[in-house]
């Protein structure tokens, strides 16, 4: 009989794309709904990299590249790293990706053997399990909040087995919002090369830090020679269907990376690699202008909620809100059941994040200002008991 490979087993599809389907019926079916269940920006992809990539099309720019990106792009994506991210690197230890789920996805298949143990922080971005178990190896769960407040060293070593190898490491992160700081970082990499662990540092919302600093782990001493780091420019520039992101690793991980890239994809679509080289030229007051009206965005969120009864801390980081939502239902998933049934709010149950969420349902803010208004009155209408 025919079966599906074992590496296959334990793999999903989560939670979210049932939401979205469910969003996307109520809507051909009349219903107006509040659509917090996304992540992806309220703004349309720049005009100055749409026009680069149809100037790339006019200009017959559309055959094979080099399979690991082409040489303009990834010498600008190695000067951004230098000078944000400060990881010392040149352009032959950067690969263009399909996106950050392609980078982070090669990046587990390039280190990981069956039996593996990965440590990452829960909450977490759910693919993340997924990609880990395809790559037969396991998940190892760290609560960001025990740890946060026990001493990040302290719960990694309580986490770790003797089979752990790396450590996804996410900051900003999905879906909390948490932004770890100088000194965790510094924990992390101490504890990555006591145990002579590999980091992949997942920095998609790099650009989304409100309070405090990102800071890169690979820049940190002695880390840039084990750590993966992966981008998108999916969240920094609205372009999610794009598909275009990156990693930065030094030997032999760029090897394996490469050679990943090589026999899935062969290399990102031609004309999308030299639109992407225009996204990377745009000026830093672009960012900075998109950082502030997300930052009025979470502070409309996060102020409307807690008056609504839905208790939620102010996020550092990224456009997402956890907010404590067992006053609807201890069961995450119950609790988004009724939000969306009963307000037309749609979130996504904590619990998809990992078990650290129970409770917890995530509202996404990457919205104009009058969708989270109209939202916020939908829940203050549907009466949460204070
Ligand atoms: N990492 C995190 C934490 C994310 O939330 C996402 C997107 O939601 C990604 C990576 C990958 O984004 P993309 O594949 O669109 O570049």
């Amino acid at each position: 009989s025919h079966h599906l490979a074992r590496r296959l087993d334990e793999v999903g599809f989560s939670d979210i794309v049932q939401i979205r389907n469910k969003v996307l019926d109520l809507r051909a079916a009349g219903q107006a709904v509040h659509a917090f269940h996304g992540g992806e920006p309220f703004f349309e992809t720049p005009e100055a990299v749409k026009y680069a990539m149809m100037k790339a099309l006019v200009e017959n720019r559309t055959r094979y590249a080099p399979s690991s990106g082409i040489e303009p792009l990834r010498e600008a994506i190695a000067r951004k790293l230098q000078a944000k991210n400060h990881i010392k690197t040149t352009a032959e230890h950067v690969i263009v990706t399909a996106g950050g789920a392609h980078a982070l996805y090669a990046a587990f298949q390039t280190v990981l053997n069956p039996g593996d143990d990965v440590l990452l922080f829960s909450p977490y971005w759910t693919p993340i399990k997924d990609m880990i178990t395809g790559s037969e190896a396991r998940a190892l769960f760290v609560p960001t909040t025990t740890a946060r407040r026990n001493g990040i060293t302290q719960t990694l070593e309580q986490f770790s087995t003797p089979n752990t190898r790396a450590i996804y490491y996410n900051t900003p992160q999905n879906p909390s919002g948490t932004v770890f700081t100088r000194a965790e970082a510094e924990e992390v990499a101490a504890f990555a090369k006591k145990h002579d662990l590999i980091v992949i540092a997942d920095e998609a919302y790099e650009d989304l830090v409100y309070d405090g600093e990102h800071v890169s782990i690979a820049s940190l001493p002695g880390m840039a020679e084990r750590t993966i780091t992966t981008y998108t420019l999916s969240k920094s520039y609205g372009m999610t269907g794009w598909r275009v992101g990156y990693a930065v690793a030094q030997e032999p991980f760029m090897t394996g990376l490469k050679k990943m890239v090589l026999y899935s994809v062969n290399g990102v679509s031609t004309p999308t690699q030299w639109a992407a080289l225009e996204a990377l030229r745009l000026p830093q007051s672009y960012l900075d202008c998109r950082l502030e009206q997300y930052r009025e965005r979470r502070d409309l969120l996060v102020a409307g909620l807690n008056e609504v009864g839905l208790a939620c801390e102010t996020p550092a980081g990224a456009f997402y809100v956890f907010a404590d939502a067992k006053k609807i239902h201890k069961d995450s998933r119950k609790a988004a059941a009724t939000l969306l049934d009963k307000a037309h709010v749609a979130t996504i149950p904590g619990v998809v994040f990992g078990a650290q969420g129970e409770g917890f349902v995530r509202f996404g803010y990457a919205m104009t200002m009058e969708a989270i208004t109209a939202g916020l009155e939908a829940l203050k209408a549907f009466g949460i008991k204070k």
